[in-house]
């Protein structure tokens, strides 16, 4: 057997994950105590050794812990974010406000013809116009008490007839039809949806327009804070379903809420 039938790559150096590692060195410990009691003391010591050596060069010597044990370590109070799964991974997709799912690239050619985004180089961006007018009720909206906000979407979104407010331990939220709006989210729609007024006529590629200048956020409308590209991948690259690829997003750290998920 050559050492590169050994060591895995994919779960050590930079791939390693710590849940995995540390539960597993736990494991081993365990299972070397269990023997050292049982009175075979040069086994256990051997037992460990190999183990620990295991866990080193393949990441992982229980089967399957990839799949569980993230698990058990979301579950231990932690302070912090000591395994480093990173802003985002957990974080479920917010509703919109919206409530419109217009293909994205018909929306981005609307808003070209429109004169709301233009292209620059290989990037998309919204016009100089719109986008200060957008930051500008941005920075409006974030001033506003949730109950204000949910009161202007009310009155400005065709979609939303009475909005309830909801807030729990994560944020704020408006209640829609299809779930819950994440504040960040409500703050960005409602203020790209007032911006795209001048220039886009058609009250479905507004609202979805609206809904797309999520994508050009850099900063958490919300609270300023930078925005972070994170993957929504759970663990060791050990996403459940084979068949997809995990998600790409953008996430305020210092909200907690996923303000766009970028397509594969
Ligand atoms: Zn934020």
């Amino acid at each position: 057997m050559k050492w590169n039938d050994i060591r895995r790559s994919e779960y050590t150096g930079a791939n390693r994950c710590w849940a995995c590692t540390s539960v597993n060195l736990g494991l081993v410990g365990l299972f070397a105590l269990w023997l050292y009691h049982r009175d075979r003391r040069v086994g256990a010591l051997a037992a460990a050794a190999i183990g620990v050596a295991a866990v080193a060069v393949r990441g992982y010597v229980v089967p399957y812990t990839p799949q569980f044990a993230p698990r058990l370590v979301e579950t231990v109070p932690l302070p912090g974010d000591p395994f480093g799964k990173g802003p985002g991974r957990d974080i479920p997709e917010s509703a919109s406000l919206t409530g419109t799912d217009v293909d994205g690239t018909a929306v981005l050619q609307e808003l070209a013809a429109a004169g709301a985004v233009e292209a620059d180089g290989d990037l998309i961006r919204p016009t100089a116009a719109v986008d200060s007018d957008w930051r500008e009720q941005m920075d409006r909206l974030a001033a506003e008490p949730l109950e204000a906000l949910a009161r202007e979407a009310a009155e400005t979104v065709p979609t939303a007839d009475e909005l309830e407010t909801y807030v729990d331990e994560t944020g704020e939220w408006l209640v829609v039809d299809s779930g819950l709006v994440a504040r960040p989210v409500v703050v960005a729609e409602l203020s790209a949806y007032l911006a795209l007024a001048g220039t886009v006529e058609d009250r479905r590629v507004r609202l979805a327009g609206a809904r797309a200048f999520r994508m050009f956020l850099d900063s958490c409308p919300d609270c300023a804070t930078a925005l972070v590209e994170s993957s929504a991948v759970s663990c060791c690259g050990g996403y459940t379903d084979p068949h997809t690829r995990p998600e790409d997003v953008l996430v305020c750290p210092n909200c907690e809420q996923r303000l766009f998920t970028i397509p594969n």
